[in-house]
């Protein structure tokens, strides 16, 4: 096992060759402030569009390269503000950024709920004849397709606007959850086997699961859940507000469910979903098939939930550095071929990628970026096979994105979660193969097959 208990830099300690790059996305505070401005100003202009913006077709096309400039930098000044936030959380002048941006989205979104009743004073067909004749608009077609799809979900300007400031004040369950489950989530130490003690975080509760020993990992797995026991009405009373904020939203917008509701957002039929539900249980037995191989190869008196992480074997791991990672997972996906390999590359020549973890950096690993700027990656890279493992899923979503930015425009460039997960998994699968392809011992395939079959595991059932 390696060692997670290792001391965390802080962050101006990291290395800035190991660290993404955010001022690509924003140089300086005159920079930020001129954005803020911007977006302000541009806000102001679509606010004078009020009542006119379908009286013509200039007025059309004019409304909607204003609001494409206006959400572009918004998208750029919210997401560079989460990313600077993430780096290092106890950060104060990222925590007053946030909040900024949050309250100058709210004001905008406030200002600009109009627009959506004001397309429904007219039908598709009406407008239909311009966005057929004109080249700009032609773009916009399917993009009205799908508003249109949602007319009788769509409320008067009146009622829009009292739901989007409802939105701003229903957010708040979900801030604190993400407050308490993260920054605020003090789990306390763990007694471990030799007689140390050892103190319990969101970062290092994975590497806890994986301790060899049982009686460490049961010991881990009481503290870290003694917590959201102690928490339990808190967690309570933030799920009641998420439930009460989607119950609400159903209702006035009159949907059959909360389910068709989200799923009505991302052009997917409950039926889909539920199909996926049902044959997920139809074969759940599989997983436990599988629980039972692993109980029996443990060969432990009992196996529990914390059990279901260890490694199957034990096995001697050299720390894998960062450039031999990235090595790694490029030989790994040259079935994916040149071009593909190429984006791989460009992710670290754009400086995009922040490795390590250090003090109060966000937990975890994810991709986020916008049109305008790199697609970012967060890591916490730690040298394992499960780590490399991260580094191929991550930089996955990384590729897709930036083969979307490429080939579609603003309005069509973003993706659903729906199909987000397969670029990454991909990615995941190629890695495996390479790793058992390139397996030394017996004990060393058993550990990189299980390892994956824990992942298609994770996929399905997390
Ligand atoms: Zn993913």
């Amino acid at each position: 096992m390696i060692d997670c208990m290792e001391k965390l830099k802080k962050r101006s300690e990291q290395n800035k060759s190991d660290c993404w790059d955010l001022t690509v996305m924003i140089k300086n505070q005159d920079e930020y402030e001129k954005k803020i401005q911007e977006v302000k100003e541009l806000n102001q202009e679509i606010v004078r569009m009020k009542g006119k913006i379908l009286d013509n077709k200039e007025n059309l096309k004019n409304f909607l390269k204003v609001s494409e400039k206006e959400t572009r930098i918004a998208d750029l000044l919210y997401i560079y503000v989460y990313l600077k936030f993430d780096e290092d959380t106890s950060n104060s002048k990222s925590l007053s950024h946030k909040l900024e941006i949050e309250q100058l989205l709210n004001t905008v979104s406030d200002n600009e709920s109009f627009i959506n009743s004001e397309f429904m004073q007219k039908d598709l067909k009406d407008i239909l004849p311009w966005l057929e004749s004109d080249e700009f608009l032609k773009s916009y077609k399917l993009s009205f397709e799908r508003l249109y799809r949602k007319k009788k979900h769509i409320l008067s300007e009146k009622e829009e606007k009292i739901i989007t400031k409802a939105l701003n004040a229903f957010g708040t369950p979900d801030e604190a959850f993400t407050a308490l489950d993260t920054t605020n989530a003090f789990f306390g130490k763990v007694i471990l086997d030799d007689g140390t003690k050892e103190v319990l975080t969101q970062y290092n509760w994975q590497m806890f699961l994986e301790n060899p020993s049982q009686s460490n990992r049961r010991r881990a797995f009481h503290t870290f859940y003694k917590f959201y026991e102690q928490h339990k009405n808190t967690f309570a009373a933030f799920l009641k507000g998420n439930y009460q904020e989607l119950e609400f939203l159903r209702d006035i917008r009159g949907y059959e469910s909360a389910l068709s509701m989200a799923l009505d957002r991302i052009c997917v039929t409950p039926k889909v979903y539920d199909n996926l539900i049902s044959n997920v249980h139809k074969y759940i037995n599989i997983n436990i098939e599988y629980q039972k191989l692993k109980a029996k190869v443990l060969n432990n008196k009992e196996y529990h939930l914390y059990d279901t992480y260890v490694p199957i074997v034990e096995l001697e791991q050299k720390k894998i550095t960062k450039d031999e990672a990235i090595k790694i997972v490029k030989e790994a996906l040259k079935p994916l071929k040149e071009e593909y390999l190429k984006k791989f590359q460009s992710i670290f020549d754009s400086h995009a990628v922040d490795f390590y973890s250090n003090e109060y950096k966000h937990n975890g690993a994810y991709h986020w970026g916008c049109y305008d700027s790199p697609s970012y990656v967060l890591l916490n890279f730690n040298g394992t096979y499960d780590a490399v493992s991260t580094l191929a899923h991550e930089l996955g979503h990384a590729v897709h994105s930036t083969y979307s930015k490429e080939n579609n425009s603003f309005e069509y460039y973003s993706y659903d979660t729906f199909v987000a997960e397969i670029a990454s998994t991909v990615n995941e699968t190629l890695l495996s193969f390479y790793f058992l392809k390139n397996a030394h011992t017996k004990k060393e395939k058993m550990y990189i097959f299980f390892l994956f079959l824990d992942k298609v595991k994770d996929n399905i059932y997390s």
